[in-house]
């Protein structure tokens, strides 16, 4: 087995059935994510446009790609015809043109809206109060080729997993108290990454996205 596969099969071991493990393929060439296809990944996530679209069309097409970072609105045309999941919707006007693109293309788009959790003010994604206002004014059947399908975090970036777990537990509470409003899609609770998974998992994450346990250190 190769060591990507490995730590694929070592991280799936210790996961719960339902939760699903997102591969965080950035800055890595094709041909490492072609392993990590080999050895059964499906879902994968990236953070940029230019390399996703430089990505998506070397490799197979039953990939559920997500996007997970910073996305310019004037950006999603570009990936639309293909994206499963936008992780990353961090304002109103970022949904809208996402339910335009998708209108265009003639499909449903899933996104997850990113819930600014972190101490960090780096951090991008909408306040829990912004998030609840916009659930309760009928966000979820404002845009008809949008679905949202849950809640994304990032915790602070710390040695302090007591830190870290009440970032996550605040998080899954909003997930509970958000999903009657959200309509049925709303299933997805994305959180935990490569230093902080097994945390996230304990808290109730239902997706983890994971890089550097599965690749290594990313050169950049
Ligand atoms: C890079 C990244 C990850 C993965 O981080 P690792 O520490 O390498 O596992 C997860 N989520 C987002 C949003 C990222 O940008």
């Amino acid at each position: 087995m190769s060591a990507i596969a490995e730590n694929i099969a070592r991280i799936r071991s210790e996961l719960p059935a339902k939760v699903t493990l997102l591969t965080v393929s950035k800055f890595h060439p094709v041909e490492v994510l072609r392993e990590a296809y080999d050895a059964g990944q499906r879902v994968f996530g990236e953070n940029r446009v230019q390399e996703l679209l430089a990505k998506q069309p070397l490799l197979p097409l039953d990939i559920e790609w997500h996007f997970i970072g910073t996305l310019q609105a004037n950006k999603v045309k570009h990936i639309a015809p293909f994206i499963h999941t936008v992780q990353s919707i961090d304002s109103p006007a970022l949904l809208k043109e996402v339910d335009r693109q998708a209108a265009r293309c003639s499909r449903s788009l899933r996104v997850l809206l990113e819930i600014h959790i972190a101490a960090e003010t780096s951090k991008h994604g909408f306040g829990p109060d912004e998030c609840r206002t916009l659930l309760r004014n009928g966000l979820a059947d404002a845009y008809p080729h949008v679905r949202i399908g849950g809640l994304m975090g990032m915790a602070t970036f710390t040695d302090d997993m007591e830190q870290v777990r009440q970032e996550f537990r605040s998080l899954r509470a909003l997930f509970d108290e958000l999903k009657p409003l959200a309509g049925d899609a709303f299933d997805t609770l994305s959180m935990g990454m490569s230093g902080d998974y097994p945390v996230a998992v304990e808290e109730g994450s239902t997706l983890i996205r994971v890089g550097t346990s599965i690749f290594g250190e990313r050169s950049i």
